[in-house]
């Protein structure tokens, strides 16, 4: 009988080092793009912690909200000594949510009056950026 070959899936991490271009083993965890990421305060584990669970594969951090929060600002790329692009690696945790095609913000949820008081800029970069 002939043996069926299996394909192994990809982990997390080789998802997004495909998507990417970035090598997340290259992280020493210094702890440097965290203390300079702007929006540090907002997300629910820090940059540095996101690379360490994609080093770890631990597919809970695709709920994790840095993903979304991340302004793409490349603070962190700057100040990181192995030259670690983690706005590369936040947008690629994005690609694999988008390629469902699970829209994270939708108008037709905003109500009238949130449409009204929002400014048009920010309506129109989160869908640009959060809509599969
Ligand atoms: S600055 Fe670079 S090496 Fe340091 S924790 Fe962040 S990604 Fe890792
Ligand atoms: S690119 Fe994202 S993770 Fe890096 S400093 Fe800016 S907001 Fe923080």
């Amino acid at each position: 009988m002939a043996r069926t070959k299996t394909i192994p899936r990809e982990n997390l991490r080789e998802r997004v080092e495909e998507l990417s271009g970035e090598r997340v083993f290259a992280c020493y965890q210094c702890g440097m793009c965290s203390s300079g990421c702007p929006y540090a305060e907002q997300m629910d584990r820090l940059p540095s912690q996101v690379i360490r669970d994609l080093q770890l594969d631990d597919e809970t951090l695709l709920d994790s909200n840095a993903m979304w929060v991340c302004a793409s600002c490349l603070a962190c790329e700057v100040r990181c000594p192995k030259g670690v692009d983690l706005a590369k690696l936040m947008e690629a945790l994005r690609q694999i949510h988008l390629r469902k095609a699970l829209d994270r913000v939708s108008l037709d949820d905003l109500s009238k009056d949130e449409i009204k008081k929002l400014p048009q800029i920010a309506l129109v970069a989160s869908l640009r950026k959060k809509s599969g």
